[in-house]
């Protein structure tokens, strides 16, 4: 059976077509997704080249070799901006004009129009290069952990290496996976390997746009706006889970309920606004005085919890301290007044609750309450004392600067 080039192409070039029109499609139904519009130029571009590669004869032809190889070389160019832009960095578009400027400078230079080999090892080269510039770049965004990420970086580094491989094959592989004489096979295996590149990356691109919008979504949902601090409902997703972990490693876990002093007033004098700068506020006081790995929550109004991990009672009784007397030592600026404000908290821990939310919660807003009962304030442990001793604080946050 004869292997017919010029239909290979041309289906080649219709569903590249195709394909960029999904991208404008899913653009168009989401236009904010910028660079889903980036992603479709490399396939509009691979359209381009394979209707170019179809004007080949027996003989290389100018629209072939120039308009072909450079609509090619562009559609991988274009790959790596499109993966720029999906990390939300700027396209760099002086590598794709040197490249499309290189080419045709060489193409007009006799020799190298001459010679396959030459043309395959520069092509190669760009190709290669620009595949895995794409693969690099959403290498370096992998901290936005998305299920798709890897196997687009995996393709499109396999994809590089496939280009890089005909340097070395150049003279024991036909064209155009080597530089033999042409052979009708290799053509269509290499095109058919190229169609499934450019479906692969549809449909993985898609997913990832699609991923990262879910992931959005769910931190709008675990997220207060007015302090950026994760919500009730995060604490109430994290909790059970952090104090699982700590149950199975026996590791002591403390919680502090934590409730500004007269907040109301503080509103009605000042307004709402000012009420918000202070809670603004609090907010960076509890993340200055916690460590990044402590879960700090909004649970409500103006009241915070923090899950405190690996620490007993003492020491987030030491802390809890801190945060009060931080809080009580600042002010918060509003309009021709410097508002003072308190903080009363509740703490617990894992000995006196046992590894149960519900126990732990209810036990710190009892310590809570009888806080607001002795005078505002302070810390009051659950079922304990809310006085330490200086020494014994002093001793405890030294500890825990050392640790
Ligand atoms: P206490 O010392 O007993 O805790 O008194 P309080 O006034 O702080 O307690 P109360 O629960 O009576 O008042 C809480 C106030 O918090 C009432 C509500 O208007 C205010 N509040 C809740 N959410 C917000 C908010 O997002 N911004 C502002 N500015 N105020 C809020
Ligand atoms: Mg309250
Ligand atoms: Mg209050």
């Amino acid at each position: 059976m004869q292997i017919d080039m010029f239909t290979v192409l041309v289906q080649g070039g219709l569903s590249a077509l195709l394909l960029g029109l999904i991208f404008l499609f899913y653009w168009a139904v989401d236009w904010r997704s910028s660079w889903l519009a980036w992603w479709s130029v490399p396939f509009f571009l691979a359209a381009i080249a394979a209707f170019a590669f179809t004007q080949w004869r027996d003989e290389p032809t100018y629209i072939s070799v120039v308009i072909g190889n450079v609509a090619l070389l562009l559609t991988f160019g274009c790959i790596w901006q499109a993966a720029r832009v999906f990390e939300r960095r700027r396209p760099i578009l002086w590598p794709l004009g040197l490249a499309t400027i290189g080419w045709v400078a060489l193409c007009a230079w006799e020799p190298f129009m001459a010679s396959l080999a030459a043309r395959v090892i520069v092509a190669s080269v760009l190709a290669a290069g620009f595949l895995w510039s794409a693969a690099v770049e959403l290498w370096r965004g992998r901290k936005e952990q998305l299920v798709s990420r890897l196997p687009t970086v995996l393709i499109l580094t396999l994809a590089g290496l496939v280009f890089a491989l005909r340097i070395p094959l150049l003279w024991v592989l036909p064209f155009p996976f080597g530089a033999l004489p042409l052979d009708p096979v290799a053509q269509s295996i290499l095109n058919l390997m190229l169609f499934a590149l450019a479906v692969a990356l549809t449909i993985l691109m898609i997913s990832m746009t699609r991923e990262r919008g879910e992931f959005e979504q769910r931190q709008y949902a675990l997220t207060d706006p007015l302090t950026g601090l994760s919500n009730r409902r995060a604490f109430l997703d994290d909790g059970q889970r952090v104090v699982l972990r700590h149950k199975r490693q026996r590791l002591p876990l403390s919680l502090l309920m934590l409730d500004l002093d007269h907040f109301k007033s503080i509103n009605d004098r000042y307004g709402h606004d000012a009420g918000d700068r202070v809670l603004v506020k609090f907010s960076s006081v509890l993340e200055a005085n916690l460590r990044p790995a402590d879960g700090i929550y909004r649970i409500g109004g103006e009241e915070f919890c923090c899950l405190l991990r690996d620490t007993g009672l003492e020491e987030a009784l030491v802390v809890a301290r801190r945060i009060c007397t931080e809080l009580e030592g600042g002010t918060v600026e509003a309009v021709g007044a410097n508002i003072r404000v308190t903080v009363s908290v509740g703490v617990t821990s894992t000995a006196e609750a046992g590894y149960d939310l519900d126990e732990l919660l209810a036990q710190a807003d009892a310590a809570v309450y009888e806080a607001k009962a002795r005078g505002r304030n302070m810390a009051v442990a659950s079922g304990g004392d809310a006085v330490i001793g200086a020494r014994a604080l002093r001793s405890v946050l030294e500890r825990r600067l050392l640790g």
